[in-house]
Order: structure tokens, then C-alpha cells, then sequence
């Protein structure tokens, strides 16, 4: 029963999945999905080019693997049955409710995804701390890149994931990339590194792991998991030592340097190379390709980012920036290739436990006023700070008694996740929104179904800090909702009578005054400006007196912010202007190998699968592509525990075991094994990791825990 409002011609949008949000086109079909994936060589971050996911990305519309009506638990360990919208938001309603009633307003916990909209994470933050009045909200991107984001609000004063446009990257003349897997990530980003291949400059990637984009590197720099920070300071070591600081740069545009510089000084080259294997020949020719260069960049992604000090990890190559005056300089800098598709966007609008609209500190008396302003609320009633997405999902079914989560799916991404999916299942009420019936979803009393990506309008910030537009070319099932109308459904029924707006453009509107004069300042977008120029970069304050510039009729004086392609080149965002070194020495992971756990895990990602694979996985293309999880062992680890390639293989860390088929390859270090995430049962990698925390970002060291393995058949 799929109703097609036909658009009269191709729209354009963006792709549903990760951070690059790829530029396509979507044309009408008379198909199930109701439209076809178009190339949309006019945008200009892929010029046409997608990936398999963005290329498939029509079949999640299918209403054969979607959800087209709410469900609900009509008695606890019932089934999941057919509801319709009334019973299903009256007991939600009536749920979460019952916990505030009972337990108090923080009883009630908020958990958001960093794939939503803008639009969607303002109105969930807002609706979080206004109509239920919880200070109980994070999201996944808690998960995701934190600790970039805390390096770069330490060094900069101001997080934005790439401080200038991915073009730049291919201009540079030295890029070191550190834990990123671009060539399966985001394909379409590897041809800013070919191009900087192309025009002579330098790609140097670290990694334990020789993956498809270490194979295009000049340098690969295989460290062992979790030794990056010391790698880092290895480098700036060497900086000092061969006489490279510059010391104009540190001098004039930088404090801090004296005790970063004596850090460095204690992990001389040969201690490095003893913490993590990377010999001090490589560790030379690093040095010399960053330094040589006349301009180079650090980019880092998930790798240094989820450990337990991955602050101080990114802290650290920001370091090596800062000394060799590779920042706030053209073509030069340190940038985080953020992961999911709102990542960067899911970040400022206050989905955030400490976060407020604008990237505003909820703990900041200005900002709350601020705000409180623009809700027409008391400030005194906007609750304090709240629980990080870990600690809050572990706090379920004790402080936290019931839940409402929208775009995440915990049960297989989270961290220690058999023990995050007992917490699940010992909450009193749990309300999903989704698009469809993932692993969590499946736990809850509740299940609202959402409408998706080409389903609606909404803005997404990309991993360039720049406001995209996704445009609504299809209509949703008749049985589906939009978030914005379930909050609103919700807020009425809780009490809320002023109501929540459901029309993305109106949200946006609301949420630009909530920005203005925040760090992320959104008050100069519009939508109308985002479609005409493919995108706006924040920050781009409203400059007084151009308001009516949505009008064309009205003369356009004095002009309109352009936005901020680049940022830094004159100053840093810190009080005084200058970029902060980060007094960070080297640490052991939270979990070292012992003898019951000798080797390391670090878990990632594979080219046909997305995060929790919640939308890959019904994808028959890509499940075909990359059909379930596998352990990668270097081939004397296989020999020695006794596997041939594609057998079972147990690996065992101290929360879990996890089961699936070797894949045996030189190209990993002997002392660490691979699982990618994606899945969940059996081989579920997420069973393994490490919840433990960074102090700062509060993100959970995925990226490192000790394990053992051994034949499946043996334990
Ligand atoms: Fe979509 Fe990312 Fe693939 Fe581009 S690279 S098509 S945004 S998943």
C-alpha cells in the first residue's frame, strides 16, 4: 500500500549513512522502494561517486524489511503484536510516567543516535529536559568520537571534526592517518588521499592492521593497539631532537609548549619503539615525511579515539601539529573523520548529557539562560548534567527504570554488550523508535515506527562542519510516523500543552536562535541558503539586518555570513587566541594481556556493512557482499592455536566469548586479532570489549581489550 507522492523530477539529497553524506540523486520508480539511487555529480565531496551502501540505500525503503506499524508487549515476556498509534503512545505515555511518578524525573532515561537529523537531536534534547524533565539523555556518538571532540575543545577551544573542506586534503603535502580506514568506510573520501598521491605529497597510515588503506600508503606504521599516544609523542620526540619546532609558530600562536615538550622528551625514540613495535628507522622517515613537507595534516578516526585515553591519545597528535606549526595554517591541521552520518551535527544541538542547543555547556549559567530564553522556560527549570551513553546504559533498571531510544542499537554496538542487553531487559518500560525491528528494538514494550532519510526533510552536519539539506522524495508508509510527530504525540499526552513543532524547517528555525552566539552557530542558515549554495559551514552567525534576505525581492545589504570553510587561520577559539598544548605522557590500555588473555583485540568496520548493520544487514547486495562477522589472525597465531582458514574460532575476553570463522592474514600484527562489529548473536564482537572509560570523554576503549583465542571445538 505504498502511496508515491511522485516528485516532478530527481531530488537531491544525501546518502543515509555515514559522515561523507555522499551527494544522490533520487528518481521515482514504480518499484517496492518507490525511487532509484541517481548520480549527483554536481556535489562536490564525491562528485557522483557511492559506495555499495549509498548505492543500495533505496532497499531499506522496502516495506518488506521495514516496519509499517507500531507494535506493542500487551503482557511482560509476551510477544511483540500489531498496535495501533493510539494504544501505542498511550502506553508509552503512560510508561515513562509511571517511572517518573514512582521514582522521580531522572528515573525516566533518553538514549539518540548520531544518524539523526539536526532537526531531530534539538528536538530531543529539548523534549528530554522540558516534558520529561530528565537530565538522563545521551546518544551513540557518545561512542563514536568524543574524544576527538574533547581534544579538539582542549587545544582549540571549539570542536569542529575538520577544521577546513576535504579538498584540502588532496593539497597538502603530507597527510598522516591514524587509525582511519577510509578505502572501507567511505570510499569516495580515498580519492582526496590518491589525488594528494598524485600531485607528489606523502600518505603515512598508522595501524595494527594492514588494510585496504594502508596498501595505498608510502609509510605504514603498524603499532601495537592502544600505543598510538606513545607513537605520537615518539614523533614530536624526534621533532625536538633534529631541531624541527617551529618556534616562531609556538611562540606567537600557542601556550603550553614548555611541559608538553618535556612529555615528549621522556619517550625517546627506543622506548617507543619498545612500547609499540614500531622500529626507529620508520619512526625517522615519519618525522622527516611530515617535517619535509611545506604543509601536512593529522586525521585520525575511531582508532586512537575509543580508548581509555583517547583524549590524551588525539592530545597528542594535535601536539605534533602544534610544534611543527601545522595548524590554523593553509592546507595544515589536525581534523577527526567523524563517523556517522550526523556525528558532527548529532553533537551540537543537545543530545548531549553536558550539552545545551549551540554546542553550549548545560552547566554554564549564560548558555542556560540562553536557551531557557528561546523555550520560554524558567532556566531554573532545565535539568543539570547527566550520565554518559555508557554509564547510563548501565544504569537501567536501577536508577534509570525506563527508557525512549531513537536511531541506536545498543544490544550490538555498545560495549560489554551481553551485559548492556541484561540491563535492557531489566527495565520496567522501553519505547523504540526505529525504521526497523533491530536486536534492541525487539527487547522493547513498545516499538513506534519512524519514517527515514528519503521519507522526510532535515538538515545533516557532515564531517566538514558543513549544514547539508536531505530532502524528502518519497512518502513514508501509512502506517509510519516521523520522530518530530511521535515527540509531539508524546508531549501532549505528557502534560506538554504548548506543543512541539513537526515541521523540520520550523524546528531548524528554532534551533538557529537557540545556536546564536554559541560556538556551533547556525543563526545565519537557512534552509533556502543551504539548497542554493550545496551547503553551508558553521560557524555562520545571522548578521543583523539581513533576515529579509529570504526574501529576493528585498536588496541584500549588508551581505550574509559566507560561512567558515576553514577555521584558525587567524586565531585559535580559545579565550586568548592561542592553541593549547596537551601535557599527555603515555599509559597502558585498561586491560593489558596476562597469561589467561595474552593477545589484543581491536574490533572496526567492513566495506558492505554500517555500524550496528540494523539497515545493511536486510540489504541483500550487501549481506551478500559481507554476510557475518570473522576473526582476522596473523597465520603463526593460526598455526599455533591449530585453525585452517574460514574455521570457528573462539575468542575470549574476561566479559564474554564470541565464535566466528578465521581469516587468516600476514597483514595483522601476531599479538592482536580483528573482529569487525556488525553483528549480533554468536559472533558479536561487542560481547568482548572493554567498557572502561576515558576520564574526559567518557568513550568506552572498543579499540583495545586482552583475549585469548583458540579452536571453537575446545572450550
Ligand atoms: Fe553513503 Fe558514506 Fe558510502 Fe558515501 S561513503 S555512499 S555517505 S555510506
Amino acid at each position: 500500500g505504498r502511496t508515491l507522492r511522485a516528485p516532478a523530477a530527481t531530488v537531491d539529497t544525501h546518502c543515509p549513512y555515514c559522515a561523507l553524506q555522499c551527494g544522490m540523486g533520487l528518481r521515482p520508480t514504480g518499484g517496492e522502494e518507490g525511487v532509484e539511487v541517481v548520480e549527483r555529480t554536481a556535489f562536490d565531496v564525491n562528485r557522483g561517486a557511492l559506495c555499495g551502501k549509498g548505492r543500495t540505500a533505496p532497499a531499506v525503503l522496502s516495506s518488506r524489511v521495514r516496519l509499517t506499524g507500531p507494535l506493542v508487549r500487551r503482557r511482560a515476556g509476551g510477544p511483540l503484536e500489531p498496535a495501533g498509534w493510539d494504544e501505542a503512545l498511550d502506553r508509552t505515555a503512560a510508561g515513562l510516567s509511571a517511572a517518573r511518578g514512582s521514582y522521580g524525573p531522572d528515573a525516566v532515561g533518553v538514549f539518540g543516535g548520531g544518524g539523526l537529523t539536526n532537526e531531530k537531536a534539538y528536538a530531543l534534547g529539548k523534549f528530554a529536559r522540558l516534558v520529561l524533565g530528565t537530565s538522563q539523555i545521551d546518544y551513540n556518538g557518545r561512542f563514536c568520537m568524543s574524544s576527538a571532540a574533547a581534544a579538539l575543545n582542549r587545544a582549540f577551544g571549539l570542536d569542529r571534526g575538520l577544521p577546513f573542506p576535504l579538498a584540502d586534503v588532496a593539497r597538502t603535502g603530507c597527510v598522516i592517518l591514524v587509525g582511519a580506514n577510509p578505502a572501507e568506510t567511505m570510499p569516495p573520501a580515498l580519492r582526496y588521499f590518491t589525488e594528494l598521491r598524485e600531485r607528489g605529497g606523502k600518505l603515512i597510515v598508522v595501524d595494527p592492521r594492514r588494510t585496504r588503506t594502508a596498501e595505498h600508503a608510502d609509510l605504514h606504521l603498524a603499532p601495537r593497539p592502544g600505543t598510538d599516544l606513545a607513537l605520537a609523542l615518539g614523533m614530536l620526540h624526534l621533532v625536538v631532537a633534529e631541531g624541527r619546532v617551529d618556534t616562531g609558530f609556538v611562540a606567537a600562536r600557542t601556550s603550553g609548549w614548555e611541559e608538553a615538550r618535556a612529555a615528549a622528551m621522556a619517550h625517546w625514540p627506543e622506548l617507543v619503539e619498545r612500547i609499540t613495535g614500531v622500529p626507529v628507522p620508520a619512526l625517522r622517515e615519519a618525522v622527516a615525511l611530515f617535517c619535509d613537507a611545506e604543509s601536512s595534516m593529522v586525521l585520525t578516526a575511531r582508532g586512537p579515539e575509543q580508548q581509555s585515553k583517547g583524549t590524551d591519545t588525539v592530545g597528542a597528535w594535535i601536539n605534533l601539529c602544534l610544534a611543527t606549526g601545522r595548524a590554523g595554517r593553509p592546507l595544515s591541521g589536525y581534523g577527526c573523520l567523524t563517523g556517522q552520518g550526523n556525528g558532527q551535527g548529532g553533537r551540537e544541538h543537545g543530545q548531549k548529557a553536558d550539552q545545551l542547543p549551540g554546542y553550549r555547556r548545560l552547566d554554564d549559567p549564560a548558555a542556560r539562560e540562553h536557551v531557557a530564553r528561546v523555550w520560554g522556560v524558567d532556566p531554573a527549570v532545565l535539568p543539570g548534567p547527566g550520565r554518559s551513553a555508557y554509564e547510563l546504559l548501565d544504569a537501567l533498571g536501577r536508577d534509570v527504570r525506563a527508557l525512549l531510544l531513537t536511531g541506536s542499537n545498543p544490544v550490538v554496538s555498545a560495549p560489554r554488550a551481553a551485559h548492556v542487553e541484561r540491563r535492557l531487559r531489566s527495565l520496567d518500560f522501553m519505547a523504540v523508535c526505529d525504521v526497523v525491528l533491530s536486536e534492541t528494538a525487539a527487547l522493547a514494550d513498545v516499538v513506534l515506527p519512524v519514517a527515514q532519510w528519503a521519507e522526510e526533510t532535515g538538515t545533516m552536519t557532515s564531517l566538514e562542519g558543513r549544514v547539508l539539506l536531505r530532502r524528502r522524495a518519497v512518502d513514508a508508509p501509512p502506517g509510519v510516523r516521523t520522530d518530530l510527530e511521535v515527540l509531539n504525540a508524546l508531549a501532549a499526552r505528557l502534560g506538554w500543552e504548548r506543543g512541539f513543532p513537526t515541521d523540520p524547517e520550523e524546528v531548524f528555525e528554532e534551533l538557529r536562535r537557540a545556536s546564536a552566539g554559541g560556538l556551533a552557530d547556525y543563526s545565519g542558515i537557512t534552509y533556502r541558503r543551504i539548497a542554493e549554495e550545496d551547503g553551508v559551514f558553521w560557524p555562520c552567525p545571522e548578521v543583523p539586518g539581513t533576515d529579509e534576505a529570504d526574501d529576493p525581492a528585498v536588496d541584500r545589504s549588508p551581505a550574509p555570513h559566507p560561512g567558515t570553510p576553514r577555521l584558525f587561520l587567524d586565531r585559535f577559539a580559545t579565550d586568548d587566541g592561542r592553541a593549547r598544548f596537551a601535557p599527555v605522557t603515555h599509559r597502558p590500555s585498561a586491560e593489558e594481556p596476562d597469561a589467561d588473555h595474552p593477545l589484543l583485540l581491536t574490533t572496526g568496520r567492513v566495506l558492505a556493512q554500517y555500524q550496528s548493520g540494523a539497515q545493511t544487514r536486510r540489504v541483500a547486495e550487501l549481506n551478500g557482499a559481507a554476510p557475518g562477522p570473522f576473526v582476522e589472525l596473523h597465520p603463526r597465531l593460526a598455526e599455533r592455536i591449530g585453525v585452517a582458514e574460514g574455521e570457528p574460532v573462539a575468542v575470549v575476553s574476561r566479559r564474554g566469548r564470541a565464535v566466528a570463522p578465521a581469516r587468516i592474514t600476514p597483514g595483522i600484527r601476531p599479538d592482536t586479532v580483528f573482529m569487525p562489529f556488525h553483528w549480533p548473536g554468536e559472533g558479536r564482537a561487542n560481547t568482548l570489549t572493554n567498557p572502561a572509560l576515558d576520564p574526559v570523554s567518557r568513550m568506552p576503549e572498543f579499540k583495545v581489550c586482552a583475549v585469548r583465542v583458540e579452536r571453537a571445538g575446545d572450550s
